[in-house]
C-alpha cells in the first residue's frame, strides 16, 4: 500500500453486483463517488465492476489495496447469501468479524418501526470486521463500513443509489475532507447550443489549450450530447477565491469567442434559461409538438415552478390533429407537406392562439428510421417560434437515429425559443434552410 490515509490523493472504486455486468443495469454509483472524491482533490485511478463471486471480489480488492490508499466499494452489503462484500473484506484483511450489538439493535428497531420482526438473515448485517466501524444508513437496512487497515482505508456502501449518495456525502464532509489536504477542485460548466462539437473545439481550443501550462492550470473537457456541447473547466487550488477568479476569467475568454451560442455558465439547463426568460417578461409559452412526442414539454415542465409560464402543450401527431385541433390550414399540409416551414409556423401560431399564450413553438419532423424522401430525408425537422409580432423558423437535418433525432429536435426547439427571446440569430449547426426572423406571420 503506497498511499497514507493521512493525505489521500488517489482512490479506486469497486462496484459489486453480477447484475452490473449485463445490460440493462449500469454502474452509476461510481460516477457519483468519483465526482465527490474529485471535489476534495482525490483522484480516482481505477474502477472495477465485479460479480457476486467471493474469490473474484477478494482478488479485485486485494489488487486495489496494493495500488491505492482508499478503496470504495458499493453493493453486496445486503443480508442474503450472494451479498459477499463484508466477508470478502474480512478475508482480505484477515480480520475476523464480530457482531456489533448496538448495530444489531438499530437494525431490529428499523424493522420494528415498520411493525415487522427482523428476519434472522438480517443479523449478518450487524457483523463488522475487526478494526472497522459501521456507518449509519438512514434510508435502508444495510449499514456501511469504514475500515482503516495499516496505511489503507476501505469504505463499503450499500448499492441502492438513494442510500449510497447521502451516506457518502456525510463521509466526505465529516471524515475524508478533513484528511484530504487543503486542495479542492473547483468547476464551471459552459453550455452551448447551435454549434457542433468540432466547431466548439475549433473556436475554443486556441484559448483553453494554453491554460494547461499556466501557473494555475485550468483543465478543460468537452462533452457533447444531441444539440448541446459543454466545456467543463476545473481548477485545483487551496483557495476558493483564487480558483473562482481564475475560472471567471477563463469563462469570459470562452464566452468572448462563442458569443450567444453560450446559453449557460451558471449551471442552469437550457429549459431553465428559457423558463427564466419567459417569466422575466411575464409571458406564457405554448408548444405544439409532432415528431418530438412531448419531449419539449417534458423538459420545460421538469423545471420546478414552470406552471408560472407554461400554459398549454399538445402533441399533434397526425395531420388531422394539426388541422382540426391547431387550425393549420389543410391546403398548407397538402401543398408543402407536414414537415415544412409553413406548417411549423402555423402550428406555433395555432397553439399560441388556442392557449392565449404570448409565445408559441411548433416542431415537426421525420425522426426515422422510415418516412424519409429524397427531398426530405430522415432527420429533416422544422421548428418555428412565434410571438404576435415576430417569428423565427428553421429547417434542420439531424444526422442520427430516431431517439437522438428527437433529442436534437427538442434541444433545438428550446434553443430557438431562447434565441427569439434574447434577440440573437440562430447558430448554423444542422440548419439546411431558414427564412429571416422578424416578419409578422
Ligand atoms: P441492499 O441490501 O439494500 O440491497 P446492497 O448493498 O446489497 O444493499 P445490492 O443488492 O448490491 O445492494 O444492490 C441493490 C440495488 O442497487 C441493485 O439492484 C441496483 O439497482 C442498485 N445498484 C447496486 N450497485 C449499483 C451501482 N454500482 N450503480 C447503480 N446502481 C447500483
Amino acid at each position: 500500500m503506497n498511499t497514507g490515509v493521512e493525505r489521500p490523493r488517489w482512490a479506486e472504486i469497486i462496484a459489486v453486483g453480477s447484475e452490473l455486468l449485463i445490460p440493462p443495469r449500469a454502474d452509476t454509483n461510481s460516477l457519483y463517488l468519483t465526482a465527490r472524491l474529485s471535489d476534495i482533490g482525490i483522484e480516482v485511478r481505477a474502477k472495477t465492476v465485479v460479480g457476486d463471486n467471493r474469490a473474484d471480489l477478494e482478488s479485485v480488492l486485494r489488487d486495489a489495496l496494493a495500488r491505492t490508499g482508499i478503496v470504495v466499494l458499493s453493493g453486496g452489503l445486503g443480508p442474503t447469501d450472494d451479498d459477499l462484500t463484508r466477508d470478502a473484506i474480512a478475508a482480505v484483511l484477515e480480520s475476523p468479524m464480530a457482531e456489533d450489538p448496538a448495530l444489531l439493535e438499530q437494525i431490529r428497531e428499523r424493522f420494528a418501526r415498520r411493525g415487522a420482526r427482523m428476519p434472522a438473515v438480517n443479523r449478518r448485517q450487524a457483523l463488522v470486521p475487526r478494526g472497522g466501524v459501521a456507518i449509519e444508513n438512514p434510508l435502508g437496512t444495510a449499514p456501511g463500513l469504514w475500515i482503516e487497515h495499516g496505511d489503507g482505508l476501505i469504505v463499503a456502501l450499500p448499492g441502492p443509489p438513494n442510500e449510497l449518495m447521502p451516506m457518502f456525502d456525510r463521509i466526505v464532509d465529516e471524515r475524508l475532507a478533513p484528511r484530504a489536504g487543503p486542495d479542492r477542485v473547483y468547476r464551471r460548466v459552459i453550455k452551448t447550443s447551435g454549434r457542433t462539437e468540432s466547431e466548439v473545439e475549433e473556436a475554443a481550443f486556441p484559448i483553453y489549450g494554453a491554460w494547461v501550462t499556466e501557473p494555475l492550470p485550468v483543465l478543460t473537457t468537452i462533452l457533447a450530447s444531441p444539440g448541446q456541447v459543454e466545456l467543463h473547466l476545473s481548477v485545483r487550488s487551496a483557495s476558493a477565491d483564487i480558483a473562482d477568479a481564475r475560472l471567471c476569467d477563463a469563462v469570459l475568454q470562452i464566452v468572448a469567442v462563442l458569443g450567444p451560442d453560450v446559453f449557460s455558465t451558471d449551471g442552469r439547463t437550457l429549459e431553465e434559461v428559457v423558463g427564466d426568460a419567459v417569466r422575466a417578461r411575464g409571458w406564457f409559452l405554448a408548444v405544439a409538438e409532432s415528431c418530438t412526442g412531448g419531449l419539449v414539454s417534458a423538459r420545460l415542465t421538469d423545471v420546478p415552478g414552470s406552471s408560472d409560464y407554461v400554459s398549454l402543450n399538445a402533441v399533434t401527431y397526425s395531420n388531422e390533429a394539426k388541422v382540426s385541433w391547431l387550425g393549420v390550414p389543410g391546403d398548407l399540409v397538402r401543398d408543402h407537406g407536414a414537415v415544412s416551414e409553413p406548417v411549423a409556423l402555423a402550428m406555433a401560431n395555432g397553439i399560441r392562439q388556442r392557449a392565449g399564450a404570448d409565445i408559441g413553438v411548433g416542431v415537426t419532423g421525420i425522426a426515422g428510421p422510415t418516412g424519409g424522401t429524397p427531398a426530405k430525408p430522415v432527420g429533416t425537422t422544422v421548428i418555428a417560434v412565434t410571438t404576435a409580432t415576430t417569428h423565427i423558423v428553421r429547417t434542420f437535418r439531424f444526422p442520427s437515429t430516431r431517439v437522438r433525432n428527437r433529442q436534437f429536435a427538442a434541444q433545438l426547439a428550446l434553443d430557438l425559443t431562447r434565441r427569439l427571446l434574447a434577440g440573437v440569430e440562430a447558430g448554423p449547426a444542422f440548419v439546411v434552410a431558414s427564412s429571416r426572423a422578424g416578419e409578422p406571420t
